[in-house]
């Protein structure tokens, strides 16, 4: 942000801009006069954090501000409050008053078990069923998902529970097929660099769910969005799974403290994965609770009928039982907090 001040600014005038900049910086260093231009400007580097121009307009001996345009502008409509965000098919809106629950396995497995699965998903309170066909699997000799006979099961299960499904594309060739059977398409925290992946997915025609990269940054991440909301597609979920840090304790550091600066800075709904973050069942349930209280705007959680036999991600994955008692729990919290499950 630069500050230009007018021709006939005081000393007086100029220290008092110095001092507002130094103070919102937060970091004298981060603060310049820049004397060669034909006026007087202070430069602020805030290394994105944005400062609020309004915080100059009262100062006297201030000409103008100028304010690099932001890398992304579309996750914001400019009006307070989250979008709210249609799944017609489950009945639910994401970003309303519903805490919204999408709740299965990490993949595809069998019909049965996708079938049990969204059945006891549905009767606890999930709206959504989740589960890859297509496996992001960070070794190649790892279970890749079933493929498109995946997305068959999904369709078959959809119609036989009435559940919504958000399963994940991991190509642009299949975007398409995914859209055609997913409520939501889900890009996964791999694929959140990829952008020809996120314009094929803004021009699907249903909402979508962009994973924040693991080690991305919030800028990254909304530039991401962007993409997608960049096509016209203007029905964009944000979903925060855990990033690498220095911390070893955990897979991933879940980063609970994104929600309110998300909700400050977008209006895009913002949905929490306690499953991949932790990486280990026994903790999915404290992260669930603290994300409802944060004021998530719902949650992506691994179950399965026996997670011990589960082919992706089965350390990670509630029981039925575990994830029948968290349910009541979120209940009771998300009444706490003036919302539905
Ligand atoms: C998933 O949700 O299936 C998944 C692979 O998670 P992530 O992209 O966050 O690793
Ligand atoms: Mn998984």
């Amino acid at each position: 942000m630069r500050i230009f001040l007018s021709h006939d600014a005081s000393a007086h005038d100029i220290g008092k801009a110095l001092e507002r900049a130094g103070e919102l910086a937060g970091n004298p260093l981060s603060v310049r006069l820049d004397t060669s231009g034909d006026c007087l400007s202070i430069e602020i580097r805030t290394n994105g954090n944005p400062i609020d121009p309004a915080a100059f307009s009262s100062l006297t001996g201030v000409d103008r501000i100028e304010d690099p345009e932001p890398v992304y502008h579309l996750s914001s409509s400019g009006t307070p409050g989250t979008r709210a965000i249609e799944i017609p098919f489950a009945g639910v809106s994401i970003g309303s008053e519903n805490f919204v629950v999408m709740a299965g396995p990490c993949a595809v497995e069998n019909d049965e078990d996708l079938l049990e699965t969204a059945r006891v998903a549905k009767n606890a309170g999930a709206r959504i069923l989740r589960g890859g066909a297509f496996k992001p699997r960070t070794s190649p000799y790892s279970f890749q998902g079933v493929g498109p006979e995946g997305l068959e099961m999904l369709a078959r299960v959809r119609e036989e529970v009435g559940i919504g499904i958000i399963t994940e594309a991991m190509e642009p060739a299949t975007v398409g097929a995914v859209a055609e059977i997913a409520d939501i398409v889900q890009i996964g925290s791999r694929n959140m660099h990829n952008y020809p992946l996120l314009k094929e997915a803004g021009q699907a025609g249903k909402p979508v769910l962009v994973k924040r990269g693991m080690s991305a940054t919030l800028e990254e991440w909304l530039g991401a969005a962007e993409y997608v909301l960049s096509e016209g597609n203007p029905d964009v979920i944000l979903c925060e799974r855990g990033i690498r840090t220095f911390s070893r304790h955990s897979r991933h550091t879940l980063d609970i403290g994104v929600i309110p600066v998300i909700h400050e800075r977008t209006d895009l709904p913002v949905i929490i994965d306690p499953s991949h973050a932790t990486g280990k069942a026994s903790r999915v349930p404290a992260m669930a609770r603290a994300a409802v209280a944060a004021g998530a705007d719902g949650l992506l959680m691994e179950i399965h009928p026996e997670p011990s036999r589960a082919m992706s991600d089965g350390f990670q994955t509630l029981s039925f039982d575990e994830y029948n008692t968290l349910m009541s729990e979120l209940k009771l919290i998300a009444d706490a907090v003036g919302r539905k499950i």
